[in-house]
């Protein structure tokens, strides 16, 4: 037997979330049966343990969009026990039971080897946010910025995709404005590298079509007005991606950063990223996310502290990663 956080629903269609035994012959009927060592809680994560988002159908669920662990039984040929495997996305923790339970069952196509080397703390350190936040700087790489090219602004800066994206830019040798509505995260934000701080007050309030050129790039976490301002106020030829909606989903926006000034938005999702990019995503993790900057990131806590911490991501308390060890 072992243990599982379980969401449900009540007759009033509230969610609740309670730590259940299971027994591996519970779990969903998939190839690949993982032990899992540790999960990490994602803004998606919070939504679906709190029942603020719509992200579960059905229930019974085990939420946990994350998750690394070691292969037990594989009836793919992949994969061999002892196999050290990370998992992030695929709808894993939405629509198939995930990573906030001591086994999960996986389809092989879901899994990514761990890279050499790396530690399963520091992966789910990573997790999805992380990814995430790097696939983010590929994007704007992919857009043509550069570190000469200019400021790039990130905002939810002290949340986990933010912190993550802030790091990395910093590292590869870019200047990193950060926008935080939290001034007391100002001196965590500089320690990950950000050089200046921006408040989230201000880059809220609706910006005309064009603003003055501040940003050669973006990395958007929240949507909204944030969005819409940094689009106008993004350079000739800059690039911004959006990935969030911490703020809401709305983009009041216009077409004119687009057919003036060559701007371009860019999407990013992770959870349906095709696997050769995911391990060109995790492998630059390893080596160019400044190796002292996850111990300042993340906190580590138990599965049954998720609740909780569940509540606080999703009201914007949470900073930077929450990792969750399955065995404590
Ligand atoms: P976190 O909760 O860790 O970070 C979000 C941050 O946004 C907060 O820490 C806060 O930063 C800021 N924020 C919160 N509320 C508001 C608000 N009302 N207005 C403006 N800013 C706000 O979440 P994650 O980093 O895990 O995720 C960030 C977003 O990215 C989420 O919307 C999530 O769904 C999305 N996401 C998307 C993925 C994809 O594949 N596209 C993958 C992972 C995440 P601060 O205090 O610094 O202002």
């Amino acid at each position: 037997m072992f243990n599982a956080l379980v969401l449900n629903q009540d007759e009033n269609k509230k969610t609740t979330a309670t730590i259940e035994q299971l027994s591996t012959s519970d779990l969903p009927d998939e190839d690949v049966l993982v032990k899992v060592d540790y999960s990490s809680l994602n803004y998606k994560d919070g939504l679906a343990v709190t029942g603020k988002g719509k992200i579960i159908r059905n229930f019974p669920m085990v939420p946990g969009i994350d998750m690394v662990g070691t292969v037990e039984e594989s009836a793919d040929s992949r994969y061999s026990p002892g196999d050290k495997v990370v998992l992030t996305g695929w709808g894993v923790g939405e629509n198939y039971w995930g990573g906030f339970s001591q086994y999960a069952k996986l389809k092989a196509d879901w899994l990514v080897p761990l890279p050499e080397g790396m530690d399963p703390i520091r992966t789910m350190q990573i997790g999805t946010a992380g990814l995430t936040a790097m696939l983010c700087v590929m994007s704007l790489e992919e857009g043509g910025v550069t570190p000469e090219s200019g400021p790039i602004v990130v905002s939810g800066a002290a949340g986990g995709v933010g912190s993550v994206a802030v790091s990395i830019l910093s590292g590869l040798g870019y200047s990193v404005h950060a926008i935080t509505g939290r001034p007391e995260t100002e001196g965590y934000l500089k320690a990950l590298g950000a050089a200046e701080i921006l408040s989230r007050d201000e880059m809220s309030v609706p910006p005309r079509p064009l603003e003055k050129q501040k940003w050669a790039g973006a990395v958007d976490t929240v949507g909204d007005n944030i969005l819409a301002r940094i689009l106008a106020e993004a350079d000739y030829n800059g690039v911004v991606t959006a990935c969030g909606l911490a703020a809401g989903f709305k983009l009041p926006s216009t077409v004119m950063p687009f057919i003036l000034r060559n701007v371009r938005l860019q999407g990013v999702d992770s959870v349906m990223c095709p696997y050769a990019k995911r391990q060109i995503a995790w492998q630059r993790l390893m080596t160019q996310l400044p190796e002292g900057a996850l111990g300042d990131i993340a906190q580590l806590i138990a599965l049954a502290e998720v609740p909780e911490y569940a509540e606080k991501i999703t009201n914007g308390q949470v900073q930077g990663r929450v990792v969750i060890d399955l065995n404590a």
